[in-house]
């Protein structure tokens, strides 16, 4: 189980309300995009559930458990990031199994999650190669089983795919996509400024304009019954 309850969360940077009391249900193995236009929050929302970042007032649970004080090691999520660094001495195998080492894995399991994974991910021929003999989608997705070898219940992406180019995106949608679909019981939170990666991949949609929840829904939901213009406008429905 792994679903997050966020209630009236509030950040803010000095004199600057970033998010302005922000309330959200999130189911377990649920598939949830953030969408947003840039400035409106979204990192600073997904950060504040990872516990990269410190909230000013209101509350984050996961599994019934407020995490506030948690440290973002013990709360079991991982996250991906647009820009993602490799580390380029080691073969792909060795950085999917790096935290692993670090955490004192035994290698027999350290092993078996890489194998695992890399499965998932389609990244078998590719394990003993060095992160510079990839494509970009390839080193996409070695970060991507970075994470997923350490098991955590809720996956957060900040707009992984925002570096790639457009053919690589639509590529990499569908298999984050069919990722979640693999991973019944495994929450994912998905940041985007896209339209389309929103009405895709989710779901249900969380639309947030300047630190507010605007509106959550299905993609139909949304398209079909936007409860106002910005939500409108920005989804592309013709209302
Ligand atoms: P998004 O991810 O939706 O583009 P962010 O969450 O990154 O938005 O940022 C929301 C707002 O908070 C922006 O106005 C940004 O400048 C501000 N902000 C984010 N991080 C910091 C920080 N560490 N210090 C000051 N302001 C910040
Ligand atoms: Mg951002």
């Amino acid at each position: 189980m792994s679903d997050i309850t966020i209630t009236n969360l509030r950040k803010s940077f000095g004199p600057v309300d970033v998010l302005k009391g922000i309330d959200l249900q999130i189911k377990s193995g649920e598939f949830v995009v953030f969408v947003g236009p840039s400035g409106c929050g979204k990192s600073t929302l997904l950060r504040s559930i990872a516990g990269l970042e410190a909230v000013t007032s209101g509350s984050i649970a996961i599994d019934g458990q407020v995490v506030n004080d948690m440290p973002p090691s013990q709360r079991r999520i991982a996250m991906v990031f647009q820009t993602y660094a490799l580390y380029p001495h080691m073969t792909v195998a060795e950085n999917m199994a790096y935290a692993l080492r670090i955490a004192k894995m035994p290698k027999a399991a350290r092993d078996s999650a890489v194998a695992a994974a890399a499965e998932t991910l389609h990244l078998g021929p590719y394990l003993q190669r060095k992160p510079k003999d990839l494509s970009g989608g390839q080193r996409q997705r070695v970060a991507i089983g970075r994470a997923i070898v350490r098991n955590p219940k809720v996956f957060l992406f900040d707009e992984p795919l925002s570096n790639l180019d457009a053919a690589l995106r639509l590529k990499m949608r569908i298999e984050i996509s069919r990722l979640g679909a693999s991973l019944p019981d495994t929450t994912m939170i998905y940041v985007t400024h896209d339209q389309v990666e929103a009405m895709t991949m989710a779901d249900r949609i969380v639309v947030l304009k300047d630190g507010e929840v605007q509106q959550v829904g299905t993609p139909m939901e949304l398209y079909n019954a936007p409860q106002s213009l910005f939500v409108a406008q920005f989804i592309g429905s013709p209302k």
